[in-house]
């Protein structure tokens, strides 16, 4: 059965065939613009939403929610249909709000030092799975006197692997929510047939490449994935994403402890980023740890001299803060808990 948010416009029109035209758009603008469950939507008469609210079920089960001592970040774990399990991140900054959605129940593209990829895949999102973690986070945020501004698409699962359903998601989020395309940012291992059709589109929404490597030997190590779409390949695709697009795009550096961290890493990062019509920007995070790599995050005085070397370089680079790493809460840790309650569980 589809979930609340599965249906567009049409669909809702035919499961609403009988009733009077303007409850389309009653129901359609409660349920996305006041981010109303539909047996709220008071303005309904009893039995239409009582028959509402047992046809348009929730994709998403709570089943547990943890947030930092601060508040400042908030994490859900939601059960699926079927049985899968995903991972949604609020998180308040100083001035502005931002949720960290998931595309998929684990990841296929199998990336060592990531727990999604540790896990492997389950099942793609449906566009109700994705749209409505967006819209729980909203109401979170409202109820908190805050307003949503900015949706990541960093979560579990690999989006332009679930395009499909992704891109309609997308859509939605703007459309219908009201957020603007510049406000949602697609992250991506590099899946270039993904960027291509991105590069396609009428919203320009923002392109977050997860480099980690600037060549690639050690690039097929760390992202597998290269092995299909190397370096010079994914360059192609992203330099025309930013020529369509007219806007630069950004490359995710997870900084690995004698890994990816030396100058001649730096070095080769700058000189990938430079080739570009509009220099990339740099987003650099020391590893979390996951269960299953042994290989440490870099030190922080290490990561504070890249970043320095890459602006030496001539090349914008940010540190990200560990959000939420001690709710497992950060990138590449989402599922990492789930995993293991889960062996827990088989154990019991
Ligand atoms: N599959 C997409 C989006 C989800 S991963 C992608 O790979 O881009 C979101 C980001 O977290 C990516 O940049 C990914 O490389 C990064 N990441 C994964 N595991 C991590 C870890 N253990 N430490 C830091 N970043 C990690
Ligand atoms: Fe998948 Fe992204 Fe994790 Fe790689 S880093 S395994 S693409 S979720």
């Amino acid at each position: 059965m589809p979930t609340r948010y599965d249906l567009d416009r049409d669909a809702l029109a035919a499961l609403l065939a009988g009733e009077p035209r303007y409850r389309v758009d009653q129901v359609w603008d409660g349920l996305h613009r006041q981010l109303a469950e539909p047996a709220d939507l008071t303005t309904l008469p009893k039995v239409l939403r009582a028959r509402l609210d047992e046809e348009l079920p929730a994709a998403l089960h709570p089943v547990a929610e943890s947030a930092t001592r601060d508040g400042s970040t908030v994490k859900w774990l939601f059960g699926l249909d079927g049985g899968a399990r995903v991972e949604t991140v609020l998180m308040h900054y100083r001035d502005r709000t931002t949720v960290c959605v998931s595309t998929q129940a684990g990841c296929a593209m199998g990336c060592g030092f990531c727990a999604t990829g540790q896990a492997g895949f389950q099942r793609n999102l449906t566009t109700g799975e994705i749209v409505e973690q967006v819209v729980l986070a909203s109401r979170r945020a409202r109820d908190g006197g805050r307003r949503l501004g900015n949706v990541v698409f960093m979560g579990m699962g690999e989006p332009l692997a679930n395009y499909d359903r992704v891109w309609p998601a997308v859509v939605r989020i703007h459309e219908d929510l009201g957020l603007s395309a510049r406000h949602l940012t697609l992250s991506t291992v590099g899946l270039v047939p993904g960027i291509r059709r991105l590069a396609a589109e009428e919203l320009p929404v923002n392109l977050a490449v997860s480099l980690h490597a600037a060549n690639d030997d050690l690039r097929n190590e760390l992202v597998p994935i290269n092995k299909r779409y190397p370096l010079t390949v994914l360059m192609g695709a992203c330099a025309d994403y930013l020529r369509a697009k007219g806007r630069r795009l950004s490359f995710e550096w997870a900084l690995i402890d004698g890994t990816n961290d030396r100058l001649s890493d730096a070095r080769e990062l700058a000189e990938l980023a430079r080739s570009l019509p509009l220099p990339a920007h740099v987003n650099l995070i020391p590893l979390n740890p996951t269960p299953g790599y042994r290989t440490r995050g870099t030190h922080p005085d290490g990561v504070k001299l890249f970043r320095q070397r890459l602006e030496d370089l001539g090349v914008n680079a940010t540190v990200r803060r560990n959000r939420g790493v001690d709710i497992d809460a950060a990138c590449g840790q989402l599922a990492a808990r789930v995993e293991l309650g889960r062996k827990q569980d088989q154990r019991r």
